[in-house]
């Protein structure tokens, strides 16, 4: 049974005023909210358990030590990996993403070819400039449609042998457009031998995920975007591409041996976790998965686009209210402006006022917004918690905010 009043009652932020008003958290995409499970998980960490891991052999590094790695293994299964080695603990997507551009720099060279899409975040552009700058490589990207839809023909067109990596979102974070990264993992497969990454950033938090399934070469996503705590990440990557590619970063927990004259490597996954990792946060990324699975990811994605067909609704009977991207190919976010309301942040403002929390601006996607010839939206992204209740506060205070500024 899918309680909405017992999930919130897990949230204990959520029940707090803001501005006078009970909060509507509706900024989801940009990081969602802690179960106080997830919460008592970190806390009794830091207050039982504290130790490094892998490191010692007293009783409590060895306990955060098998607690870490229980943790590797839910998300293992959270993402069904092959193997566990395979799920490398990262700070977030932004560093999965970094790490797969630098490691890759040997693969490339000069005028090979990244393929990329209009709809990534600035972290999914980014990385692949200076892979590019590194090594003479140029960027290709997928243009979309005014629906926000990629145009997939652009892919076949782009696919080479001259292809080495190419690097989509399953949910763009902007638009909230679901990406067919199955065919697009099919046509780069049967045209390239491209590496195939997926940014998982607003799929993981939503969908079920099969990595092998999909597929792909990396996955990455965020833990602070499903309910784990912030500075937490994953990088999937296939055993044998992270076995033949070289580390990212040198240091402590990476090495087998290490000497003046040599230094050899740790096997998988210790290779890439260079450092003290942030064994709280990771164990506490289990928890959200924890979490997540008692919800049910059905229950979670069903209530989730009930939601959006709802907040869709309501705000399409707005004059002048515009919505970007196609509805029929989205989840969670619902991304708009008004006419004649020229900055989202006068909008985003008066909602605040109304205790009403949504994100305005660009979104990291600027590219986005020059396509759509505009300087950002007003976006409202949803959670597991989030109710219909608060879609009319975000209307009414949407409402509000047409007639104090046109
Ligand atoms: N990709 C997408 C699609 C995102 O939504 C985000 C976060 N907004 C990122 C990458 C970067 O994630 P993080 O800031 O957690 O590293």
């Amino acid at each position: 049974m899918f309680d909405i009043q017992e999930i919130r009652s897990q949230f204990s932020i959520l029940n707090q005023e803001v501005n006078g008003k009970p909060l509507v958290y509706l900024d989801n995409a940009a990081t969602s909210q802690k179960p106080n499970s997830v919460l008592e998980v970190w806390n009794q960490y830091y207050t039982e358990l504290n130790a490094n891991v892998h490191r010692g052999i007293h009783t409590l590094s060895q306990l955060a030590t098998e607690e870490m790695e229980l943790s590797r293994r839910k998300i293992q299964k959270f993402i069904n990996a092959k193997n566990d080695f395979e799920v490398i603990f990262t700070k977030g997507t932004t560093e999965g993403l970094n790490l797969i551009s630098y490691i890759l720099t040997q693969k490339l060279k000069k005028d090979d070819e990244i393929i990329i899409s209009y709809l990534e975040h600035h972290s999914n552009i980014v990385p692949w400039q200076l892979l590019c700058e590194r090594t003479g490589a140029k960027l290709r990207v997928i243009p979309i449609d005014e629906s926000g839809i990629l145009q997939l023909d652009y892919l076949d067109e782009f696919l080479s042998e001259k292809t080495k990596v190419v690097s989509v979102n399953q949910v763009s974070n902007a638009l909230g457009i679901v990406n067919p990264v199955e065919e697009i993992i099919a046509k780069t497969r049967a045209n390239s031998d491209a590496y195939i990454v997926i940014d998982g950033a607003q799929s993981a938090p939503h969908f079920t995920i099969d990595v092998q399934k999909l597929d792909c070469d990396f996955f990455v996503f965020s833990g602070h975007k499903m309910y784990a705590p912030m500075g937490t990440g994953i990088l999937y990557g296939k055993q044998e591409i992270l076995e033949d590619l070289p580390p990212f970063h040198g240091g402590g927990e990476m090495i087998a041996v290490c000497s003046f004259d040599a230094t050899t490597y740790a096997g998988l996954p210790f290779k890439y976790e260079a450092g003290t990792p942030n064994v709280g946060g990771n164990i506490a990324l289990g928890a959200a998965i924890d979490f997540i699975k008692k919800v049910g990811q059905e229950n979670i994605q069903n209530h989730e686009n009930a939601l959006l067909e709802y907040a869709q609704k309501q705000l399409l009977e707005i004059d002048g209210l515009k919505v970007y991207g196609e509805k029929a190919h989205r989840t969670g976010v619902v991304s708009f402006n008004l006419e004649g309301v020229g900055i989202s942040s006068d909008v985003g403002m008066i909602l605040d006022k109304m205790g009403v929390a949504v994100r305005t601006g660009h979104h990291c996607t600027q590219p986005i917004m020059d396509f759509f010839n505009i300087a950002g939206t007003v976006r409202a992204s949803f959670a597991v918690y989030n109710t219909f209740n608060e879609i009319d506060l975000l209307v009414e205070g949407v409402k509000k905010a047409q007639r104090m500024l046109s």
